[in-house]
């Protein structure tokens, strides 16, 4: 391990331990390390801190069009093998992951600000996807169809899609890489992946082990880029790509849609939400708070289905506001690697000023702040734990991902009031509520428009369930048994003449 210190822009000193051997300086394109043809490069920087981690190569619509050739030529060998045979690959990824969970995780949490335990949890929840799928790609089951003559035998195979396209956001820099590729790879195709700008090293750690474990050459590639938008139109107006995966905000999800219209793409999304939080007067108090806490604060607010809005029954909302609040004020905040953190920072300035923005616009029509509301004193990308009572759906947190560590509060009298308000968004990635009754279960849940909800919990993501959104909140599923279908194409052959 090498010692890594990393001097601030403020002057305070962060020091870090990162494995040399998996911080990679060049890009990872038909198994060899590559720069860029021009020879630019971009740096990485530390959020808490401004410190420069390491540069990368800014790779351009030239090399993207070499990596999906790359991994077009690697397509035919490895469809051909055995499920079987892929998922031995696939499990020799996997364990290299987890024996190297630790550095993984210090790594991640030195690009991206999350703390520690949380970056363990992440690589242990992204190497989850590769060991599941390499299972599951052995079921990609066919049918076999009572004919309708019986000269006749109807079939259905399931077969690889083609070269697949991913591109991923920086809130989870390793486990939004693995829910892509693990599928696809388990199904017979090759990937090309864009991670985001902000954090590409986890990514191309991911490509070394990759590399260990013998993935063979062009079917995992990793296109670093700062100009996204050459990178996607190369992915997305390619012929040869067959599918885009992408998980990011919804304005871009809808951007490369088009742009994938004109070569009639497949095309899975995994867009923003605005996930509501019902707290019902019947809940267990101290469980929903606790939830609460978990699916706001986690990645400072940064995750897609981090609660965005808490609509509160009137006869619980006192109890429930200064609960939260207290617990929110006493979050320990700080550097991800700095010992026992909960919140770190946010990833940029961008980021911290879309919080400040939300917050000053509730304050300015009414909203009330039980505890934060400020940028903390630690400076840069650092933001209280923040409460907000008497919001109202003419709020921008209302409205609006706010994507950082605000909680707004709104009351309500009625189950049906809550429903309308849950459901007054375009979006409908995750839900929640807290209820003991157990018919307002089953109708709560029916009745939220949602892709996924959570029922007196609040971290609802693992492998085996199907991860997803209805309406702008995206298409398609990932993980689970769905997660597979989305890279194959279902074929029927009619077998006449017997
Ligand atoms: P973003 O859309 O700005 O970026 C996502 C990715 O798209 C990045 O890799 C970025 O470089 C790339 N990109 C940007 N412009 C592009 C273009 N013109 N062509 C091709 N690629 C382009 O989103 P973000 O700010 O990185 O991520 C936050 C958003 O992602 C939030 O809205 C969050 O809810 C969403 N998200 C959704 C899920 C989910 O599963 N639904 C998971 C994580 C994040």
């Amino acid at each position: 391990m090498l010692v890594f210190n990393v001097l601030t822009l403020s002057g305070r000193a962060a020091v870090t331990d990162l494995d040399p051997s998996l911080i990679k300086s060049h890009a990872y394109v038909d198994g060899v390390w590559v720069g860029a043809d021009d020879g630019r490069r971009f740096d990485v920087l530390d959020p808490a801190t401004g410190g420069l981690i390491a540069s990368v190569p800014d790779l351009g619509a030239t090399e993207t069009r070499r990596a999906i050739d790359a991994a077009e030529a690697a397509w035919n060998p490895w469809r051909q093998r055995t499920a079987k045979d892929r998922a031995a690959v696939m499990m020799a990824w996997h364990d290299l992951i987890m024996a190297h969970q630790d550095a993984l995780a210090r790594l991640l949490s030195a690009e991206q600000g999350k703390p520690l335990a949380e970056a363990m949890g992440e690589i242990s929840y992204g190497a989850s996807f590769i060991s599941w799928f390499a299972e599951e790609g052995k079921r990609a089951y066919g049918d076999l169809i009572p004919t309708t003559a019986s000269d006749r035998r109807l079939l259905v195979m399931k077969q690889p899609i083609g070269v697949v396209a991913a591109v991923t956001p920086w809130n989870f820099p390793m486990a939004m890489i693995t829910r892509k590729c693990a599928p696809a790879l388990a199904a017979g195709c090759p990937v090309v992946v864009k991670p985001a700008e902000d954090t590409p090293l986890s990514a191309l750690a991911l490509a070394e082990l990759a590399h260990r474990a013998g993935l063979p050459k062009g079917l995992f590639n990793i296109v670093t880029t700062r100009q996204p938008a050459a990178v996607g139109g190369e992915m997305t107006g390619n012929a040869k790509v067959r599918k885009l995966s992408f998980t990011g905000s919804t304005r871009v999800g809808k951007l490369l849609m088009a742009q994938c219209a004109e070569t009639v793409k497949k095309v899975s999304l995994e867009l923003g939400g605005n996930a509501p939080f019902i707290v019902f007067d019947d809940c267990d108090l101290d469980a929903a708070v606790a939830g609460a806490l978990a699916s706001k604060y986690r990645n400072s607010g940064q995750t897609c289905i981090c609660t965005n809005r808490f609509l509160v029954q009137a006869g619980i909302y006192e109890d429930f506001a200064v609960k939260l609040a207290e617990k929110a004020a006493a979050m320990a905040v700080g550097h991800a690697l700095s010992g026992v953190v909960q919140q770190g920072p946010l990833i940029n300035a961008a980021a911290v000023a879309k919080v400040a923005a939300h917050v000053a616009d509730a304050v300015s029509k009414g909203a009330r702040v039980l505890t934060g509301g400020r940028p903390h004193a630690l400076g840069g990308g650092f933001w209280q734990p923040t409460v907000l009572a008497d919001v109202t759906p003419a709020m921008l947190c209302f409205r609006e991902e706010t994507f950082g560590p605000v909680a707004p509060l709104l009351r309500f009298e009625t189950e049906a009031e809550a429903i309308a308000l849950a459901n007054a968004s375009e979006f409908g990635l995750a839900g929640y509520f807290y209820s003991r009754d157990v018919a307002r279960v089953f109708r709560v849940a029916e009745a939220l428009e949602c892709g996924m909800v959570g029922v007196n919990e609040s971290l609802i993501s693992n492998e085996v369930a199907p991860f997803g959104g209805i309406k702008e909140s995206g298409l398609g599923r990932e993980g689970s048994k769905y997660g597979l279908d989305d890279f194959m194409e279902t074929k029927y052959v009619c077998i006449g003449g017997l």
